[in-house]
């Protein structure tokens, strides 16, 4: 019934097009979805960080600078983003398919009035 591919938004080789700070990319297995999942200060400019990768469970904990830091911050920021546009394109997408199915439904004369008396009384 779908022809709506929700893959497409999935798909993890659309990361590895993307310019990863070398701080947010495994150095296993290449993935840009690494993320800090510890943060401790150790002095003005550096910070203890521990960081794993969610696809193939490379983890590190090691001191980094503050510049380092701010690209991870950047980066998960900029991640954030991305998966909010995603998430309003997929769901722009389904209204869409929605919208669709129902004027289908009407041209049909598959939808009475009551119908939609009924539906409204549901919620
Ligand atoms: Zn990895």
């Amino acid at each position: 019934m779908s022809e709506f591919n929700q893959s497409a938004f999935l798909d993890p080789n659309s990361v590895d097009k993307l310019e990863v700070p070398p701080e947010c990319s495994c150095p296993s297995c290449q993935s840009g979805l690494i993320r800090a999942t510890e943060w401790e200060e150790v002095d003005a400019n550096t910070i203890n960080v521990t960081r794993v990768c969610p696809e193939c469970d490379w983890s590190n904990q090691q001191d980094l600078d503050i510049n380092a830091c701010l690209r991870i911050d950047a980066e998960r920021d900029r991640a954030l983003d991305e998966i909010e546009s995603d998430a309003d394109e997929l769901a722009y997408a389904i209204f869409a398919e929605e919208a669709e199915i129902m004027i289908k439904a009407l041209q049909a004369d598959l939808i009475a009035p009551e119908d939609i008396i009924r539906s409204s009384h549901r919620s």
